[in-house]
């Protein structure tokens, strides 16, 4: 992944709590506020039985520490596989600045980042940011569900089931929801 330097958006409201539609304000695994340091946000869509509209299927906040821990949580193997995975896909654009080119929000905010497809031709997508200090602070990122399921692939088994057990305590779940997906598929986060 490439990242900018000057990078310092306003937080688009795609990224805000579903929970009080406002920005986040503390990690959802540890509780404490992010101060200064940087934090990250991913965001998990499905579209509904009828396909009208998309519904969420987790969301989380976590600071920076908290990821670092995560990470030291997966598997040797998975983070091997996670690693020759991003360097086939190719980087993004090499830009020293943002001020280089025009970045449309929307259109970020709207197609995946791996396939290009519009969300109106998706099934599923992961929204993921960077932000520090209120402001998003590298480009936001929409994963479809082709690369959903390739990353999926590369966790090991034991990385799998750390992952379960951490949705199964700190995933913010709409209640009537959280029942519709009881059983149905793992939720595999794509912020590693
Ligand atoms: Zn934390």
């Amino acid at each position: 992944m490439h990242f900018f330097f000057n990078f310092s958006e306003d937080i688009p409201e795609e990224f805000h709590s579903s929970e009080n539609h406002q920005p986040h304000t503390e990690c959802s695994v540890c509780g404490n506020g992010f101060g200064k340091d940087h934090y990250f946000i991913e965001k998990a869509f499905q579209k509904t039985y009828d396909k009208t509209e998309f519904q969420l299927t987790f969301e989380y906040a976590v600071c920076e520490r908290c990821k670092t821990d995560m990470m030291k949580s997966i598997s040797k193997e998975s983070m091997q596989n996670i690693q020759d995975f991003a360097m086939n896909m190719g980087a993004m654009p090499r830009l020293k600045s943002s001020e280089e080119v025009e970045i449309d929000m929307d259109f970020l905010l709207n197609h995946c980042i791996a396939s290009g497809k519009s969300l109106d031709d998706l099934e599923e997508y992961h929204l993921v940011g960077i932000f520090k200090n209120d402001k998003l602070v590298q480009l936001p990122m929409v994963y479809g569900e082709s690369f959903i399921e390739e990353y999926s692939e590369l966790l090991s088994e034991e990385t799998k089931g750390f992952f379960d057990d951490f949705f199964n305590n700190i995933t913010v779940l709409p209640p009537t929801l959280a029942k519709i997906l009881e059983d149905e598929k793992p939720r595999r986060p794509v912020l590693i």
